[in-house]
Formats: C-alpha cells, structure tokens, sequence
C-alpha cells in the first residue's frame, strides 16, 4: 500500500479502495499504533476492566447457591435460609446489572472520544492534502472514510477489548469454579467445547467475507451517488441523456448489496441450529454420569444442578472468543484503512525553519523551474522569468501548454520539481505557508462561489471588512450595482458553486473577493468564456482596478489584456518559447505572431489547441 504522496509519480490514491478479501497485516507496529488511541482512556478502561471482572464473579453466585438451596434449605425445609439465599442471587443479579449500566456507559464514553478524535485528526489531516489528491481521489470516498470508516471504530471497543476480556474472565472464573467443585465432571462438561469450536470458527469465517463483499458495493454505491448526484455530474448525465444507463448501473450495484447484506443475516443460521443441538449433549453427559455419582453417593443432586446451570456459562464465551479473530480482524482492517489516509504525507507543508515573509512590493523570480504531474512525463521544463514588482506578466499560449501549472507553483499547489522559485531575495520554500498564500490572490477562470449569500462568500476573505469596505470592493469590481439590483442584494444566495450566476458575475464577484483580501501578490486565470461585451467591458474594468500597482501573473486569453501587460511570456510544450512586448513579438514573427494571426479576427486572443 503507498504509504507517501509522494510528488510527480508517487500518488497511490487509488489503491485505497478495500483490499478484496485480503486478511489485514497484524503486526506489532500497527497494535502500538491502534492502542495509542487507547491510552489516553486508560484510567476508564481499567475500571471497564474491573467492573467486568466484578460482573464476572457476581455471575457466578446464582448457580453456586442453587446447589445450596437443593442441597440444604430444601431437604430441611429451611425457609429462613430459603428466602436468604435466593435474596443473595437476587441482589447479585441485580448488583451486576448495576455496575453494567456503569460499564455501558464508559464504553460509550471511551468509543465515542476515540471517534471524536479521530474525526479531528482526519480533517485537519485532510486539509493539509495537495491539491493532487483531490484531482486523484474518488469522489465521495472522502465522505466515506470521514463518515462510516471513522464511525465503525467507535464499535471496536466493545466488540474487540470488551467482548475478550468479559469473556476471558467469565471462562476462567467459571472452569476454576467446576474443576474446584468436581473435576471429573469438569472434563466430561469439556468433552463438547471442541464439538462447535469447528462450525463456528467456519461461520465466523463466512460472514467475514460476505460482510467485506458487502462494504465493497456499498462503496460503489455510494461512488455512483456521489458521481451522478452532484451537480457537475448531474448536468454531464442529462446533458448526455444517461439517466437510464446510470439508473441501470446503480440498480445494478443495489441489487448485489441487498442480495449480500440477505446472504450475511442467514449466513450461519444452519450452524446456530446445529449448535444448539451441541449445547445441550453437554448437560445430558452430566445428568448421565453425574447421577451416576450421586447413585453411588459420591456427590448430591444440588452439584449437579448446579454444575449444570455453570456449565451453560462456559459456550458462550468459548464460541465468543473462537470468533474474535473476525472482530478483531475486521477492526484492524478499518484501522488500516483510516491509517492508510494519514500516511498519505501531506507534502506541501512548512519546511522547518520557514518565516513569515512580508512579500509586497517584491520581484517573483523562477529560475529555471522544472515540474512534472506524473513521473515520465514533463510537465514544465527550464521555466525562468522574472515578473518585475508592480507590473503584469501575461502568460499566452495554447491549451494544455502549462500557464496553470506555472501558476500554481507560485502558492505552492503543487511543489516544483527542480529550480527555484523566489520573491525578492526569499525562496517560497523558506517562506510560512501561511504568509506565503495569504500574500497571494488567486483568481481562477472557473470562480468557486460557495452555496451561501454574496455577502458569506465575499466576507470569506477577510472576516474583519466592514460592509462599507466590502460594498466598495464590489464597486472596484464594477458588481455592486448588479448585487443591488437583485431582489435580496448582498443577501442573494447563489446556490451550489454559484451556479444561479452567469460566468461573468461570478468572476466579477471573486475579483470583489480578492480585493477585499488585498494581497501583494495577484494570479489570475482570466475566464476563456465567451462574455457578451458589456460583461467583458466590465470585467477588464475590475481587472485594471484589481491589477493597479499590484504584481501580477494574469493566464491572459484575451487581446486587450495582453496590450495592458507590461511583460508577454509565450508559453509551448512547457517551456518558455517567446517573451517580450506586444510589438516585439509580433515583429519577432514567430509563435506569438501564429497565435495572434489565428485568434485576431475575434478579437480576442482565446486558447486553439
Ligand atoms: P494550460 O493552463 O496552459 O492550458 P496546464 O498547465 O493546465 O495547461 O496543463 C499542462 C499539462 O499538464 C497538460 O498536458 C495537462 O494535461 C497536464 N495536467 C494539468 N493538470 C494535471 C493534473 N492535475 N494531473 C496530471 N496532469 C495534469
């Protein structure tokens, strides 16, 4: 299992899904690393552990005072002892139903904080993620493994340290109690335990399987729900007219896991039956030859109640604990699944000795900077230019060239693979993240809006703006007489990912957002769309607001942005093929000039592959 993100190349996200059928690896390591979630419960685990102990001993008196009550109140018809004794049974019984509602409720105590931490630890976890691991991962499987890996843990308690120990302490403290009473008959009472040893190991065995059979479809399943019930899924399968197709693929899946989870609540009622069977030929040997005994004189017929009422005490246990390799398998392996996660090392993190750096006012430098998404396969190569403080850089080039890339190497998306990267004299590297990105505002072509009000989604860049700062921001942005005009205006909610805006208001609206956050540092990816002209007269108004005086690296696709830029980088195949001024690039006559010849006639300087 890939246990590190590890860069260009590393990522194994996608070996994640459920091991089929594979046994999970029990090594010391990994017993270490599920017991440290453990510990800091230790002290309501100890008292779990008495209490069991406890309710173990308690369990035992009812059928030691039954031989009592055969043996002495009844022959003597004693009533006083009669009354006292079964009043003792009483109090025991009730004494150990007492502390087990203690018990139950450190279980759910322990289980629940070990859930409560995990879930903390996971977020965080997943948050300092790159963003590689997003494009990798299955949609959906995220939620899974926040929702049901984590909320399966919280029954590993119980059914693993719980369910052993009251077991290991019911059986010994109950054979201790019959080889003491009478060790021949305590044999001929074992003589049956190897008898459903065998059938319930194997049945433990089947629905072991059949219970990861199931975990697999439901995890389709909810692939499939996440994939077509979100709304760029939603829109691909109307749009291509797959409802049915997708309905018959999850009907599909749904049929399987309801046939499985049919199969595991049967799987083993065959051997129920046949162990019933073998739990009461133990009893039988002990009447037989007990009353053997007894005919001889050797011991009284309350013994052999009462051997008999212990007895029963001992089948449960030993089939509990034959089957506690399942349980305790099946936990580990949602450990595993949830550790799996963790050591997917977020690569993107502080370096050790990182500072915050105030950037403003300073030149980005890349030097020679080379980046690759998958091993083989270059993404950028010798990348070096300098993106002077206070001006715009403009990227040009075809799709697919590596402008976004180039982009987000700057906050450390993603990581460069060589070169260096520096604003002013400072490597980002030796920078905080924090200070790095906080310094820096991205405007991406496709603007994430939030499903909540105009106000929620613009005040996320700085909690502190009042609403005079955040309304002139909107009127920098040239959107604040559009939010006005809407019936809730700053209150309008713009559904998922803004979805109740057209692509001009969006970016608009994002545009507001930076400046609200007012970095030193601008990227912008400007949107490729194609804008009527008053959203496009609108939108280069914002921009010239939002770039003034600020350094900035604008993905330019559009001819009036390039003529604004003060530096043009031409960008082909990952490298940097060209880079001048306007004018000096067409004179060059080369791959600027073909790019501008083709997209001329629309006046805009839009990607063609
Ligand atoms: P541009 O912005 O110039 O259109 P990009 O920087 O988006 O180009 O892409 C450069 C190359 O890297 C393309 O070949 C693209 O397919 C590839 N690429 C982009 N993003 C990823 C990713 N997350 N994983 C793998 N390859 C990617």
């Amino acid at each position: 299992m890939s246990k590190m993100y590890g860069g260009p190349g590393g990522m194994g996200f996608n070996k994640l899904k459920f091991d089929d059928g594979a046994k999970p690896n029990i090594t010391k390591a990994m017993l270490a690393r599920i017991a440290s979630y453990f510990i800091p419960y230790w002290k309501q685990t100890i008292i779990v552990l008495l209490i069991l102990l406890v309710s173990s001993g308690l369990g035992l008196l009812p059928p030691i005072f039954i031989q009592h009550i055969v043996d002495d109140a009844l022959p003597n018809k004693d009533m006083g002892l009669l009354v006292e004794l079964v009043l003792i049974s009483l109090a025991a019984t009730v004494a150990s139903g007492l502390i087990g509602v203690l018990q139950s409720y450190l279980n759910s105590y322990i289980s629940q904080n070990i859930v409560y931490d995990m879930k903390n630890q996971m977020y965080r976890h997943l948050q300092q993620m790159p963003l590689q691991f997003y494009s990798n991962v299955k949609q959906g499987e995220v939620i899974t493994r926040m929702t049901s890996d984590i909320a399966g843990i919280q029954g590993v308690f119980s059914s693993t340290v719980v369910n052993f120990s009251s077991n290991l302490f019911i059986l010994a403290t109950t054979l201790g109690t019959l080889f003491f009473m009478n060790w021949k008959l305590a044999i001929l009472g074992m003589l049956v335990v190897p008898l459903f040893i065998m059938p319930t190991r194997k049945m433990g065995r089947v629905r072991w399987n059949i219970a990861k059979q199931t975990q697999e479809k439901m995890s389709d399943q909810n692939h499939i729900i996440q994939e077509t019930l979100s709304i760029s899924g939603y829109l691909l399968m109307k749009l291509f007219t797959k409802e049915q197709k997708e309905f018959d693929g999850f009907t599909t899946v749904n049929a399987e896991s309801t046939r499985l989870q049919i199969r595991e609540s049967m799987a083993g009622r065959w051997f129920m039956m046949v162990l019933s069977t073998f739990t009461t030929i133990g009893p039988m040997l002990i009447y037989l030859y007990g009353g053997y005994l007894f005919i001889q004189g050797e011991i009284t017929i309350g013994a052999i109640i009462s051997f008999v009422a212990l007895l029963g005490r001992i089948y449960g246990p030993v089939g509990q604990l034959t089957n506690l390799y399942v349980d305790i398998n099946r936990s580990v392996a949602l450990f595993e699944r949830i550790f799996d996660y963790f050591d997917m090392e977020p690569v993107i993190v502080n370096k050790p000795k990182a500072l915050p750096v105030n950037i403003s006012r300073q030149d980005i430098v890349f030097e020679d900077v080379g980046f690759a998404y998958h091993r083989d396969k270059p993404a950028l190569q010798h990348i070096s230019f300098t993106a002077v403080a206070g001006t715009m850089t403009a990227l040009v080039g075809p799709s697919g060239a590596g402008k976004t890339t180039i982009t987000n190497l700057l906050p450390r998306l993603y990581e460069r693979s060589s070169g260096s990267i520096r604003i002013g004299s400072t490597d980002i590297y030796d920078m905080t993240l924090e200070s790095l990105r906080s310094q820096i505002g991205l405007v991406t072509q496709d603007s994430y809006l939030f499903n909540g009000t105009i106000r929620e989604n613009l005040m996320y860049a700085n909690d502190g703006a009042s609403e005079e700062e955040m309304e002139n921001a909107c009127k920098a942005a040239y959107i604040h007489d559009f939010i006005m005009g809407l019936p809730d205006g700053y209150d309008t909610v713009v559904g998922n990912r803004g979805m109740k805006l057209s692509g001009g208001e969006k970016q608009r609206i994002s545009i507001a957002r930076v400046l609200l956050k007012n970095p030193a540092i601008i990227v912008m990816d400007e949107a490729t769309s194609s804008l009527d002209t008053v959203s496009e007269y609108y939108i280069q108004k914002a921009m010239s607001v939002l770039l003034q005086d600020k350094t900035s690296i604008v993905i330019a696709h559009r001819l009036s942005t390039i003529m604004a830029a003060d530096h043009i980088l031409v960008v082909q195949d990952g490298t940097i093929v060209e880079e001048g001024k306007h004018d000096e690039l067409l004179e060059l006559g080369g791959v600027y000039k073909d790019l501008h010849a083709k997209q001329f006639e629309r006046k805009s300087f839009t990607e063609s592959p």
